[in-house]
């Protein structure tokens, strides 16, 4: 069939390319030692930065959640799908985070949608994207019927220019906090005070600072002591906080605004139930004692990686976060080089274009609270002795 022979042809190109992604099968909970594909692995690639995916207390509240909710939520929040457990949640974070209202999502790529789509809704909005800005918050921003204005990475000047320059009604700027591909931050203290003179709200996606970031773990917010009216907040809760979901904290008219208009957030059945119940338990050991202990441990296998890592052609990033990326540059030898790992058992993914620019192909990998000392070590003198014998 016609058809089928494009598609195919379409696959065979991102073959031809180094593009095409495989998928594997993690027969284990998600841990640093992973069986996959029947091979034990060490693996450096999940975004569970504390280690609260597979800790005791999380399942055993996930667990509690289904007795006390069951499976299933059922509908939409606007129907009936909305339960205690969510309500509960969204209260605990809002609280959490130190902002007046929460709302609780199945996932981040949701929430990103609803947040842009409730504030780009209309023609004379102006969304200003940080080039670096992850697919969630592109996707957002196309499906939104404001006009779209990217300026550059960490470009504060140019987007002080766009601002200056942009007549719309309502102003939207938009940006990772901790950048997923390369780890770095963004100048948020700044882009906060412009946005205020410009009355622009501010977009947040915490997504990998939620949890990790702030002496409690309370993210971008707590890490630069931020605080104002123009803030839109978003953490995911399925990296540091280890289940799944997210959810968008802001001013109470910013969430109604969402409950009332955001598409993404009301023609979708509201996530299990059990999960915010779980949750519950998981921003308890964030904001405790447990959770200041991990993220003081990943503080320090952080900076043990920065003081082994001996490169000369490879670059790694500069990223005081759990996101490490080598940056190698081509599709091909990027992913050679993440074979070679896999041949030695240790898991680190290779990262390519679309999802960075070209030419700037990487290996990521990512610490978490639950590597030892000795799994780092042998993640660094892999990556030395790769590279040098290339
Ligand atoms: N924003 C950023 C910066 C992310 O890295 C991700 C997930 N990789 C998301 C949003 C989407 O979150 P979720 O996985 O919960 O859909």
């Amino acid at each position: 069939m016609d058809m089928i022979a494009a598609i195919d042809r379409q696959l065979a190109q991102l073959d031809a390319q180094s593009l095409k992604r495989v998928r594997r099968v993690v027969e284990t909970p998600c841990a640093p030692r992973a069986t996959v594909d029947g091979r034990e692995l060490l693996a450096f690639c999940s975004n569970d930065y504390l280690g609260l995916a597979a800790h005791p207390r999380v399942v055993e509240a996930l667990r509690e959640g289904a007795s006390l909710y069951g499976a299933g939520s059922g509908a939409s929040h606007l129907i009936s799908g909305h339960s205690r457990a969510h309500e509960l949640l969204e209260e605990r974070l809002a609280a959490f985070v130190g902002m007046p209202r929460a709302l609780s999502f199945s996932t981040g790529y949701m929430a990103n949608l609803a947040i842009l789509t409730a504030l780009g809704a209309d023609a004379d909005a102006d969304i200003f994207s940080e080039s670096l800005n992850h697919a969630s918050l592109i996707d957002g921003a196309r499906l939104a019927r404001a006009s779209v204005k990217v300026y550059p990475h960490a470009g504060v000047e140019a987007l002080a220019a766009l601002l200056e320059a942009s007549n719309a009604a309502t102003k939207v700027v938009v940006t990772d906090s901790v950048f997923s591909m390369d780890g770095n931050l963004a100048p948020l203290p700044a882009m906060l005070a412009l946005c205020e003179r410009h009355n622009a709200w501010l977009v947040i996606d915490d997504a990998h600072g939620f949890g990790t970031l702030g002496a409690h773990g309370r993210g971008a917010l707590e890490h630069f002591n931020l605080q104002s009216p123009n803030l839109v907040y978003m953490g995911t809760l399925g990296k540091a906080a280890g289940v799944g979901g997210a959810f968008v904290a802001a001013h109470a008219s910013v969430i109604e605004l969402m409950i009332q208009r955001a598409r993404p957030y009301i023609y979708t059945t509201a996530a299990p139930p059990a999960l915010a119940h779980a949750l519950l338990t998981s921003i308890d050991i964030i904001g405790g004692d447990e959770g200041a202990q991990r993220r003081a441990h990943l503080q320090s296998l952080i900076a043990q990686l920065d003081r082994d890592l001996k490169l000369a052609r490879w670059t790694r990033m500069a990223s005081f976060t759990a996101i490490q990326p080598v940056v190698i540059g081509g599709n091909d030898e990027t992913l050679a080089a993440s074979a070679a790992l896999l041949e030695q058992g240790l898991w680190v993914p290779a990262i390519r274009p679309p999802t960075v620019p070209a030419g700037t192909a990487r290996l990521r990998a990512t610490l978490s609270a639950a590597h030892t000392h000795e799994e780092v070590a042998r993640l660094a003198l892999a990556l030395n002795q790769l590279e040098e014998a290339r």
